[in-house]
């Protein structure tokens, strides 16, 4: 019986392959025969009646999403969403970006196999989200969603996008302390009322911390984008950018496994929340427009001890000027590295 760490980082090294999954190349095609190998290793019951791969094309290219279903108690609810994509940027293997997500949304999937949940849970691996179908009509979470005749619509959506590294700040290098390694982002807490609460009462492991940030930080990095512009509450987990990102580098003996295990775990726990949780439409007035400044600022607070802060300058952040000046701090460190 292997760790969750080694199980993860077997994932990550049989889809991270040097040819890379670029849509059109034979390394995406290995990619695809690995996805419906996983998923029926998993037994899991395909999405479609068709089976787990939903092709479909953009101008003359073929395109591939990936989904199957864990049937919950009620399926009169709207099934939750949790996804990530298994494109590439480029032909390298990708590890980050984003072989580590589908490894984490594969280990989740075999974990909630023997749970049975209030609700359906739909798992989905997007093809086309990097560059040139990021946001267009081709990229895979957006024809998923374009796609689907499931009158039940969606309960919520679960995204993870560039989990598998410790964050590194630009001035500190390999000194970048454990409080930073250890972080990742959560977006999209804003979503809906009911997440603050639901991010607040799911402890990280240790080895672990959580920030939420607003969405419009980081504005739809990832395939989270088509669920929020149609008003379905949802998260998006991600470590942002790191030196390796988008590059041949980004190569699987440079991930973090332990740090990936913890996020494994959180994502779990969010999402074995997110099912049971109602979630009842709301309407939000412009009045609450930025509710979850306080919820925020309080995230970073409990990751970041005041004496780091006060190194770079900081105080403790309670108010949405506090989260501003961190996010300054967290760009400037970390975006856009390499
Ligand atoms: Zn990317």
């Amino acid at each position: 019986m292997h760790s969750v760490p080694e199980r993860l980082e077997s994932l990550v090294r049989g889809l991270a392959l040097p040819q890379g999954r670029r849509v059109g190349r034979s390394g995406h095609r290995d990619a695809e025969i690995w996805i419906e190998a996983q998923f029926a290793r998993l037994a899991l019951m395909p999405y479609a009646e068709t089976g787990y791969a939903l092709p479909y094309t953009s101008g003359r290219t073929q395109f591939t999403n990936f989904a199957a279903i864990i049937p919950g108690r009620d399926q009169s609810l709207a099934p939750l969403l949790i996804g990530a994509h298994y494109d590439s940027v480029i032909d390298a293997p990708c590890a980050d970006d984003n072989a580590a997500s589908v490894a984490l949304t594969l280990e989740i999937a075999s974990r909630l196999k023997s749970s049975q949940l209030r609700r359906d849970v739909i798992i989905a691996l997007f093809d086309a989200e990097e560059p040139p179908y990021f946001l267009t009509e081709a990229m895979g979470s957006i024809r998923f969603y374009e796609n689907q005749t499931d009158r039940r619509g969606f309960h919520a959506a679960l995204i993870t996008d560039l989990i598998g590294h410790d964050v590194g700040f630009r001035s500190l290098a390999a000194d970048t302390p454990e409080e930073i390694r250890r972080l990742v982002c959560v977006l999209g807490a804003e979503s809906h009322p009911a997440l603050p609460a639901i991010i607040d009462a799911t402890p990280t492991p240790s080895g672990l911390a959580a920030i939420a940030l607003r969405n419009s930080y980081a504005p739809d990095l990832s395939d989270h984008h088509i669920f929020r512009v149609n008003h379905h509450p949802y998260l998006f987990l991600s470590c942002g950018h790191w030196p390796h990102y988008h590059k041949r580098t980004d190569t699987p003996d440079r991930l973090a496994y332990t740090k990936l295990a913890a996020i494994t775990d959180w994502t779990h726990a969010l999402l074995l929340k997110l099912a049971d949780a109602p979630l009842p439409p709301h309407s939000r007035t412009p009045a609450d427009a930025d509710s979850t400044a306080a919820f925020e600022a309080a995230t970073i607070a409990r990751a970041i001890p005041p004496g780091l802060l006060q190194k770079f300058g900081l105080s403790v952040p309670a108010t949405r000027a506090g989260v501003d000046a961190f996010v300054g701090l967290l760009l400037r460190e970390t975006y856009e590295l390499g």
